[in-house]
């Protein structure tokens, strides 16, 4: 599946979970993230490294030559977005950023460094996420989508009442969930358990995972008009 079906299915999977923009940005960078391994998206995946390298570096420095300014949090923040960039880069194409251990580390790690950012603005904080992934010519590409977006938030005004940092894991994993989904709709499938398990998540598989959100919107929905627990 190309860019543009991973924006779209994305939009669609996330929309019920979000209520601002900042959460769009997020979904777009988790539906985006698991290509990461293509080699045309190289320079991204290069600059990713350099940056968060660069943070690290800095921290380790701090700790040898200025222990008053050196901050744990800092660091270990830097060392896990280096390692987001670092599995694209050793990963053939559909292999380790294709796995439901990769949703989980990278939503977990894209959602509480947007956290962490939201101090200075929420909006901000969502799109450093997306900027993660993308490149000026798919950015540019893919902000007219999210533009559309926003204006269907603002009209149909749901609010789905999630706070602190779910708030940003969340629209991270269901992005990054449809892009599996939408993967394993394509002939070539994905190995989701990559790599203990070369089991190859095909068409039926991904039709359960979409059964599977489905019921996860029900329950959702319920859950927010106050229809259970
Ligand atoms: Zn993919």
């Amino acid at each position: 599946m190309n860019w543009k079906g991973h924006v779209i299915l994305g939009l669609i999977f996330g929309l019920p979970f979000i209520s601002s923009p900042e959460q769009i940005f997020l979904v777009l960078a988790g539906a985006l993230y698991p290509d990461l391994d293509h080699d045309v998206k190289e320079d991204i995946v290069k600059r990713g490294i350099i940056i968060s390298g660069g943070i690290v570096l800095i921290n380790i420095l701090l700790y040898f030559f200025k222990k008053s300014l050196f901050n744990i949090d800092l660091f270990v923040l830097g060392v896990s977005v280096f390692l987001i960039f670092l599995i694209p880069y050793f990963s053939e194409h559909r292999t380790y950023t294709h796995t439901i251990w990769s949703l989980f580390f990278v939503s977990i790690i894209i959602g509480f460094l947007s956290y962490k950012l939201s101090f200075i603005s929420k909006v901000f904080a969502g799109l450093i996420s997306l900027l993660m992934v993308t490149n000026e010519v798919l950015l540019g590409k893919i902000i007219i989508y999210a533009v559309f977006v926003w204006a269907i938030l603002d009209i149909i005004n749901l609010n789905p009442n999630i706070n602190g940092v779910l708030h940003y894991i969340l629209p991270v994993a269901v992005g990054y969930y449809s892009h599996i989904v939408g993967d394993s709709l394509t002939p070539a499938g994905v190995r989701v358990f990559y790599p203990i398990s070369n089991y190859k998540l095909r068409k039926k598989g991904g039709y359960i995972l979409i059964i599977f959100w489905l019921i996860f919107v029900i329950l959702f929905c319920a859950k927010n008009l106050n229809l259970i627990g």
